[in-house]
Order: C-alpha cells, then structure tokens, then sequence
C-alpha cells in the first residue's frame, strides 16, 4: 500500500487543490491530507471549516482522507506509513519556498520524499488568497472552489451572488 500525505493550510480548498489530490489518487493508493492547525498566515477559515470543507469535497471517495496536522510534516508522514510528500507546483514564485521546504524534511527524514505534482494550466493561477480577495470585493467564486465553499466565503463576507 502506497501513502502519500498532502500537508496545507487550504484555507480555503480550491479547485487547485482538489486537482493535485485527483492526480495523486492515480499515483498512490491512499493521500492522507494533513489540513495544518496553525498555519504560518493566521487562517481566515478555522481549521473545523477547513477540515470540513475538504471532507465534503472528497465524500465517497475511500482513497483520500482528511486528517489535522499539529507538528511537523515528516512527523505526520510516519504516523501514517506514508514515505511521499505530495507538493503542488503553480510557478517558479512557488520553486523557492518548495525547495527549501523539501531539503529541511529530507535533512529531518532522509527515508521521506517530496513529489511535485505540476499545476494544471487551468489552475494554475488559482490560489486561497486570491479566491478570498476576490470574494471580498463580491466577485463570483464559482468553479474556483467546490459548491461549499463558495457557500462559506458568501457567509463570511454577508452576501450572496447573483
Ligand atoms: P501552504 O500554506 O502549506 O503553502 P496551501 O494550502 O497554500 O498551503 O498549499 C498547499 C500546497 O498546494 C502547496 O504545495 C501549494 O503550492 C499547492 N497549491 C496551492 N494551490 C495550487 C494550485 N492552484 N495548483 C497546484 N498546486 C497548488
């Protein structure tokens, strides 16, 4: 049984996610998504939200599952016999912080691997931010996340689309 986890803040879940989740079900046999407690930006949504919004986008789908990650990444790998980190590249503004972050998990555990799923064309200027700025100011979210989400940020920021 191969595991990969899929560590993030996915504040929110974007259909960017979702897609490097998709393709790593192709590669693996099980993705373990580690939704991070605290991530390094204070989150916009709280991590019950969070959790739950990748769950209802994974529902029926036995090869993903949804898990919070207080810790280190490497740390929640081996608690789920996962030897892949599975990463999502968008553009080189993304190489940087990824290549760091690979090198200081395979110093931490050299038996681990990060894996770079590239972003696909159509998702690959999708981020959590820009989908909150753009609910901020009452833009339409739609196909940018799953149907809940949207339903969140329109709660969040006391609106609705038409
Ligand atoms: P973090 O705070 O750990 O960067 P994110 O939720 O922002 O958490 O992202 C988790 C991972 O998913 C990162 O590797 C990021 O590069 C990747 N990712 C985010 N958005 C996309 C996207 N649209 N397409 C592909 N990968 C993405």
């Amino acid at each position: 049984m191969r595991k990969a986890i899929y560590p993030g803040s996915f504040d929110p879940v974007t259909t960017g996610h979702i897609d490097v989740i998709q393709r790593a079900t192709r590669l693996y046999d099980q993705i373990v998504i580690g939704v991070a407690k605290t991530p390094p930006k204070k989150p916009f949504f709280s991590l019950e939200e969070r959790v739950d919004f990748l769950v209802s986008s994974f529902v029926n789908q036995d090869k993903v599952l949804v898990e919070t990650l207080e810790g280190l990444a490497v740390e929640f790998a081996k608690k789920h016999q996962a030897e892949i980190i599975v990463r999502g590249l968008r553009a080189v503004s993304d190489f940087e912080h990824e290549f760091q972050m690979a090198q200081l998990n395979r110093k931490l555990d050299p038996d681990i691997e990060t894996v770079f799923i590239i972003a696909s064309p159509n998702s690959a200027y999708l981020s959590s931010s820009i989908v909150k700025e753009i609910a901020q100011y009452k833009g339409s979210v739609k196909g940018l996340v799953p149907p809940k989400v949207e339903e969140g940020l329109k709660k969040k920021f006391g609106f609705s689309y038409s």
